[in-house]
């Protein structure tokens, strides 16, 4: 648990999640749960940290992956969740290629490292679990 040199991905979302209050954390994830927005907990912090105007499009980073339906019709900002939409094509988090592989590179990265980090440390295979318990490592110190 201490130890992430060998999963810069995963250190630096900890990182990034450890910033966001918890506070405002629960309060958005509060808010997704009122409208029946089924999104992982862990994804809340993004929705922080990316604090855009107009905000970050939920729908378009639902993980049913099929985007928003509203299109180019909608409020909301059409960017990644998990990237911010640095790389070179448009996608919401959850998106997925015909191999089912998502496109997100670095949520795809992420997880690969997470999988290595759960096989290698035997840790608790809930995703939201190991997120949290990053975030508290990184409060911490
Ligand atoms: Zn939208
Ligand atoms: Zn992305």
């Amino acid at each position: 648990m201490d130890n992430f040199k060998d999963y810069p991905l995963l250190a630096a979302h900890a990182h990034l999640q450890s910033r966001v209050s918890k506070r405002a954390i629960d309060k958005v994830i509060e808010i997704w749960k009122r409208a029946e927005i089924n999104m992982p907990p862990f994804v809340a912090a993004y929705a922080i940290h990316y604090q855009t105007s107009p905000e970050i499009c939920t729908r378009y980073n639902h993980p049913h992956g099929s985007g928003c339906s509203f299109g180019s019709r909608c409020h909301f900002l059409h960017r990644c969740l998990f990237c911010g939409c640095m790389s070179s094509s448009p996608h919401g988090m959850f998106f997925r290629d015909r191999n089912d592989a998502f496109i997100c590179e670095e949520y795809r990265q992420f997880r690969h490292e997470m999988r290595d980090f759960q096989d290698r440390y035997n840790e608790a295979k809930d995703f939201n679990i190991i997120v949290e318990q990053m975030r508290l490592v990184y409060e911490k110190s």
